[in-house]
């Protein structure tokens, strides 16, 4: 396994952190299109295809920097999936940044995927440098899990 504080100077612009990133997403197009996009950022990307992958991704070691987490998937959705991250036993795996990416951007979604325990949110259509900007802004940052909600 790489480290995940490996340098990658070759790529301009690019981040000081090789970041390990969780994205989970059900379209096909929308996993190719973030994962490439990532991925020339110097990212490594794994892929769960709906809510119930991502949790079980979620669990393993060592944690993902950030999840960027889909909200509508089948058999597990992303609040569901997000509510079930937010409540494991390991405090590390369930401080991970989780990022929700929808279609659906009016405030009252937002504010659903907050209270589900999302710490910020990207639109879709992927906008490819709203993309790396927010998911290394989260993960520099780290977050602080609200304990009240799990
Ligand atoms: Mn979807």
């Amino acid at each position: 396994m790489t480290s995940p504080a490996r340098p990658i100077p070759s790529l301009p612009g690019a981040p000081a952190k090789r970041l390990r990133i969780l994205l989970a997403e059900d379209n096909t197009v929308n996993q190719r299109l973030a994962k490439r996009l990532l991925e020339k950022r110097g990212h490594e990307v794994s892929i769960a295809g709906d809510g119930r992958q991502a949790v079980e991704a979620a669990m393993l070691a060592p944690p993902f920097d950030l999840i960027l987490m889909d909200v509508q998937m089948p058999n597990m959705d992303g609040l569901e999936a997000t509510r079930a991250i937010r409540q494991m036993d390991d405090p590390q795996l369930r401080s991970v940044p989780i990022v929700a990416m929808t279609a659906f951007a009016m405030k009252v979604d937002r504010e659903r995927c907050m209270a589900a325990g999302m710490n910020g949110h990207l639109a879709k259509p992927i906008d490819p440098a709203e993309l790396s900007a927010t998911v290394e802004s989260y993960a520099s940052q780290g977050v602080q899990v609200d304990e009240t909600k799990a």
